[in-house]
């Protein structure tokens, strides 16, 4: 079986649990040697079907871009493959019992993957792959976990809303290419 298949009885298996949600999977090719992890899909990605692809989304690319990546480059996913949203459609944090129902899926879409480097984007996909501690601690950390080199920054939305921390969110991509050489 290739990795698409392999993905493919992953998605197979969230498909069945949650047939009643809109669902997000990847974008990008699964040979990719960068795998990026957010959070959850908000209301562009659902119309789309794609992650990232909104304001959050274009941020990521053009901050990518300026370090001389192309989207292409990555396979990116998320946490959680639904838009979590209250009663009157309005989009919602992940609750700790969504993210750690959607865990089991993620340690094995990274297991088919086999990225050389992980990019954990934020706090809800640094929990989502247990790792401990607040952002403040962990941000433009580079750690080992099962295998996997993990770089640890913030989630593009989180500079949308306090632009002092672009720099940092730049700095700590910049490190993308060291790490997978
Ligand atoms: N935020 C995320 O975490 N993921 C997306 O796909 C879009 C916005």
């Amino acid at each position: 079986m290739d990795k698409n298949q392999k993905l493919e009885l992953i998605f197979g298996a969230i498909r069945k649990a949650y047939s009643g949600r809109t669902l997000v999977f990847n974008d990008g090719s699964p040979d990719a040697p960068i795998m990026i992890i957010g959070e959850a899909p908000g209301v562009d990605e659902e119309k789309q079907g794609k992650p990232f692809v909104g304001r959050a989304g274009k941020l990521l690319n053009a901050t990518l871009e300026m370090l001389g990546w192309q989207r292409s480059d990555f396979y990116i996913t998320n946490i959680v493959r639904y838009r979590p949203r209250d009663a009157v459609g309005g989009t919602l944090t992940p609750t700790p019992q969504e993210i750690e129902k959607f865990r089991p899926a993620t340690e094995k879409e990274i297991e088919v993957v086999d990225p050389k480097l992980i990019v954990v984007l934020g706090r809800i996909a640094m929990t989502g792959l247990g790792i401990e501690g607040t952002m403040a601690e962990n941000r433009g950390k580079v750690i080992e976990k099962s295998g996997h080199k993990i770089l640890i920054t913030y989630h593009p939305a989180a500079i949308l809303r306090n632009i002092n921390w672009e720099p940092m969110f730049r700095e700590d991509l910049a490190k993308i290419a060291e790490l997978v050489k």
